[in-house]
Formats: C-alpha cells, structure tokens, sequence
C-alpha cells in the first residue's frame, strides 16, 4: 500500500477522485520524493465542478444571502485558516519548499487577511443613486457576476489562491479553483475548512491537475464559466485569453515581471542593499514581484556590489523546515533547471557571476551577476529565482530608461534621500507597484497589477468588485 497522501478534487462539498482514477505525484523539493498523490482532474472533472458551482449559483443560498450573512461566514472562514495555521503551513512547505517559518507567519496570516479585508470591503461599498433627473430615480448595483475560474500559481499557493477566492466569494459569486500541480495540498484542506466554517457545498470547488490540454485549459474553457481570474507566467496568460475568448469572458491577470531597483548615490546603502536583497533572494527569488534588476549610481556601484555578495553569501540555505533556513530549494527539477541553465548562459555571455555554496539538490545560491551585456537573456528574461543582476548607471535619466526598458512592468523601487527625486522618479516608473525605500508593504484597498505584459485588469478594494461584479444601472419612472 502506498504511503502517500492522498488529496483529491473538492466537488460539491465533498473530497473527490478524478472519474477515470488518474493520479500525479506532488514532489517535496527538499527530499526529492513525492509525497503525495494527487487526483489529475480532466475535461470530465471540470465539467463536475463548474456543474456544481453553477448549481450553487443559480439555485443556492451563496448569492441570495445578505452580504452580513456572508461576511460573517467569510470571517469564520479566516478564523479556521488560522485554527489550521500550522497544517496549511506545513502543506505549502512540503509542496514547494518555502520555509515554514513565512509560510506560517506570513501566508497564512495573509490569507485570513485576504478573507477579511474582502469580507469587510464587500460589507461597506456602497451604490450611487444619480439625482437630476426630475420624474426619474436613477441608481446604480453591483451583482455577482456568476461563477468564477480561479486559476493559481506555486509561488505562494495558499495566498495566491485566497487573493483570488476572497473577492469571488465576498462579491457573491461561485467558484472552481485550479490550483498550480506542483502545489496542490493546502487548496484542498482550504476548501474543506470553508466547508466547515459554513459555505454551502458547491460554493468553493477545487479541480486539480496540469494546465494545458489538462484541468486548467478545461477550466478556462468550460462555456459555464463567467469570469477567468489567472495568475502565472505571461506565455501562459496568452493562452488562457484565447480560450476565454471564446463566450467572451472577462479576465484577470496577474502575470510576469521583471522587476528594476534604482539605487542612487544619496541613499542609506545599507538600507537599501538590505531591502534590494530581500526583495531579490526572499522566496528563494521566486516573488513575481521581485527586484531582479539593481540599476546602481557609478560612484557607489562598487560598494554596493561588495555588500550585497557579502548579504548574498551569509542568507542561511536548508531545509525550509528548520526556523532559521531563509532560502529554501527551489520549487522542482524543472524550475531548478530552468534557473541553473540562466546561469550557465549568462556566464557564457561574458557575466560575472558572484554566489556562494548550494547544499546538494534543488537549492540555488543567491547569485549577483555583473558585467552582465544589457541584451543578456539573464537582464531581459524573468528568471525566478535568486539571481539579481547589477548595473552602474551615470544619470537620472539613463536609470529610468534603463528600468523602463523591459516588456514587463509589475514592480519597481527607488531608494533614494531626496523627496523631490523620489516623486519625480516614481512617477516616470512604467510598473503597477512603486516602492521608495521599502518593498512589500501592500494596502488591500490599493490596486494591485502590472504594466505592459505584466498583466490586465487591477486588483484590489474597488478594483476587485469592479471584475468580480456585474454592475447595473436602473432607471425608474417615478413621475
Ligand atoms: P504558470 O503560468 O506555469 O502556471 C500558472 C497556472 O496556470 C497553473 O495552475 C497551471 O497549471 C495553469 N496553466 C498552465 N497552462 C494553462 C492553460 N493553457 N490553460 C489554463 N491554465 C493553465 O505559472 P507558474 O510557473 O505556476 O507561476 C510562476 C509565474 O507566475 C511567474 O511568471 C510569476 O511572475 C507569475 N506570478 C505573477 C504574480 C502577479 O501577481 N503578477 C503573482 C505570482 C506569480
């Protein structure tokens, strides 16, 4: 008898196997063993869920509810999150070898968060009534748009997955999750707990599987769905917008980036070194968000250089398990290889490349690379892991280009002593999320998406209602 744990779909309230039995590992990429053993959802289980969410949509309690009804289970629902912090946690860790210790303390907490925050926003928002139309009352309502398909990565799987489920749910709507397949574990027990906090069954569904020609291609293109929320990698947004196209349905998209950190002479270097590092080898660089280019001033270039391979080298690589590791392996075999291969290009290509040891597997040490040529694939391709390449730049304006010369445009950062310069500078950045002297403070209400080929649409407070709402104006005569 297998030793692995099994973890099915979530249809209709209920753990589920695929209909035809099919399976797939979830490998843990500390030990390089799978597992788990994970139901492999096809077109025919997709359609199980979608059917399930639909049903719950036109027929159940979710939508019908008043929003204090449902806010006060999606509150209930945080509460479980944090009940099971400790299981979720150990969950993504085993999945895809963040260290437990921010899967914990960060993610979790961050998920409840997500519940809440969309909880209390869809609680408080308001319509508009439009005066001026004498005889007339004219008004305005946001309804659920329907049900929803949630399409996840493995970065930060829990979070990622509540960042989408939070707004589908508090707005009104039904959804069908696709979790990322090397990810699988916590969007199952999430499901259950929603369950068990009191979402009526069909409301949150969960298919697993790979993406195309697999459960995610039959998610987005499955004509019962409404809305596509997707997170992942550029390439792979393309696809799922052609298959949204089909029954025009609205997306989401929070895609790829290549983030830029400008670093000018004015700044508190340590400071900013502290921060571009944590920005660059946090999660093991596997942050879409990520500051993966340092553009630095000439005349401290050097010095920043020396600090950042010596905050490189002392970052404690291991297992993720242990409380003191801050740089887990990288997620699997195959993302390990695609980063390593980046390296060895770059080499080729004339790079430098500054790292210390990697214990044997999956690991990767966090690499500075400079002398890197601007058309390297390593300064122009998102390489997700953690790699940060550093360039001396001589003015203002060749720094902002140089940040602005990327297709992607997710994230960017500024560290600098000189207000004015920070204002001007931040407003010149083509990226959806500008940081000055800091990075990862996030705001729920703000907008959050990318530039460019870094995504469509915002999330986000109001932005969020306004994707996962259909909005209505009524016009009545009431002369
Ligand atoms: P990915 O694009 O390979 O996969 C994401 C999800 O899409 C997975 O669930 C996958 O199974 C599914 N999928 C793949 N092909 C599909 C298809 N044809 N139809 C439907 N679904 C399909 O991305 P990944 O490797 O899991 O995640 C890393 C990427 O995600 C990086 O590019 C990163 O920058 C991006 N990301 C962006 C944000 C953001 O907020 N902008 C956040 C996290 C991650």
């Amino acid at each position: 008898m297998s030793a692995l744990t099994r973890i099915g779909h979530f249809i209709g309230g209920e753990v589920t196997d695929s209909h035809d039995g099919a399976t797939m590992p979830s490998v843990d990429p500390t030990s390089r063993a799978a597992w788990a053993e994970v139901a492999r959802g096809s077109a025919k289980d997709v359609d199980r869920a979608v059917t399930s969410a639909r049903e719950a949509f036109d027929a159940g309690p979710w939508p019908r509810m008043t929003q204090n009804e449902r806010s006060a289970l999606l509150h209930r629902f945080a509460d479980m999150l944090l009940g099971h912090a400790d299981e979720l946690a150990l969950l993504d860790t085993r999945d895809m070898g963040r260290p437990l210790s921010l899967t914990r303390a960060n993610d979790v907490v961050r998920s409840a968060a997500n519940l809440r925050f969309f909880a209390d926003d869809a609680r408080l928002a308001a319509d508009v009534s439009l005066p001026g139309h004498p005889g007339h009352h004219i008004y305005t309502r946001h309804e659920p748009a329907g049900v929803v398909a949630a399409v996840s990565p493995w970065n930060f799987p829990l979070m990622q997955a509540t960042w989408k489920i939070a707004p589908a749910l508090a707005y009104g709507n039904t959804v069908v999750l696709k979790p990322a397949e090397q990810s699988p574990a916590s969007a199952t027990r999430l499901a259950e707990l929603a369950v068990e906090a009191g979402l009526p069954p069909g409301v949150l569904n969960v298919v697993h599987g790979t993406g195309p020609a697999g459960a995610g291609e039959a998610l987005v293109s499955h004509e019962g769905v409404d809305l596509v929320t997707f997170t992942g990698e550029t390439r792979t947004g393309e696809a799922v917008m052609r298959a949204a196209a089909d029954g025009v349905r609205a997306v989401s998209f929070e895609l790829g980036g290549k983030g830029a950190s400008i670093v000018f002479a004015d700044a508190d270097l340590d400071r900013a070194v502290s921060v571009a590092a944590d920005a660059a080898f946090s999660n093991a660089g596997q942050i879409c968000l990520a500051g993966s280019r340092l553009l630095v001033e000439r005349s401290v270039y050097g010095r920043v250089v020396d600090l950042l391979v010596e905050k490189a080298r002392h970052l404690r690589l291991g297992d993720p398990r242990e409380p003191r590791t801050e740089v887990g392996p990288l997620s699997s075999q195959e993302h390990h290889a695609k980063v390593t291969g980046h390296l060895r290009r770059a080499a080729g290509e004339g790079a430098v490349l500054l790292a210390g040891q990697a214990p044997d597997g999956w690991w990767v040490a966090p690499t500075v690379v400079v002398d890197a040529p601007s058309d390297a694939a390593i300064c122009r391709e998102e390489v997700f892991g953690p790699v940060l390449t550093v360039h001396p730049f001589d003015t203002e304006e060749e720094a902002v280009h140089a940040a602005n010369a990327t297709r992607y445009g997710l994230s960017a950062m500024v560290f600098t002593s000189r207000l004015a310069r920070a204002h001007r500078v931040a407003g010149q950045l083509r990226a959806g999320n500008v940081w000055v002297n800091c990075f990862w403070v996030r705001d729920l209400r703000a907008p959050f998406g990318g530039f460019g080929r870094s995504g469509i649409g915002r999330e986000g407070g109001g932005h969020s209602r306004e994707f996962f709402t259909e909005a209505k104006t009524v016009v009545m005569d009431v002369g």
